[in-house]
């Protein structure tokens, strides 16, 4: 096991629905520990690019537009082997395929408004914290 950082986000959906309190309290319970965070209402300029991967995709200027309807909350996931650890908290992309219990299967409503994002590995994990954080937006836990 490796200690790692990861980058999640509570999507517009899960700050309407009044999520934030359960979701973190998701996150604490599994023993990850929060090492940043900011609520932010992201531009259409700040989604493409964080998405940019998914440029050419069908559904990339809905997932713009969905994820600019609200504000956003992001934060810095710290813990053992966290990037796929916080994958299994939150569930499948597709709510409707969800293991029982996650955070999408609970509350998401359709595979584009799925509530949460999580980085999928160590270098997608890396450049999106670097995106919404920066080199010191993280605060190490000194106890
Ligand atoms: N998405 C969508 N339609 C799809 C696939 C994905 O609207 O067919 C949205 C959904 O909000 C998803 C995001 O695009 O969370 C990024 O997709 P990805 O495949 O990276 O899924 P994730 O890593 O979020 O599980
Ligand atoms: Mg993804």
């Amino acid at each position: 096991m490796a200690v790692e950082q990861t980058l999640s986000i509570i999507k517009p959906d899960g700050v309407q629905k009044n999520l934030v309190g359960e979701i973190y309290g998701r996150f604490e319970k599994s023993g990850l520990q929060l090492v940043a965070a900011r609520m932010m209402h992201l531009t259409s300029e700040q989604a493409q690019s964080f998405y940019a991967v998914h440029a050419e995709r069908p559904f990339f200027s809905d997932l713009v537009s969905y994820m600019t309807s609200g504000p956003v909350i992001v934060q810095v996931l710290e813990g053992d082997d966290a990037i796929v650890r916080n994958r299994e908290i939150m569930g499948a992309t597709n709510p409707a395929e969800a293991d029982p219990a996650t955070i999408r299967a609970d509350f998401g409503e359709s595979i584009e408004e799925n509530i949460v994002h999580g980085s999928d590995g160590v270098e997608s994990a890396i450049a999106e914290i670097a995106f919404f954080f920066g080199d010191d937006g993280v605060c190490p836990r000194t106890r």
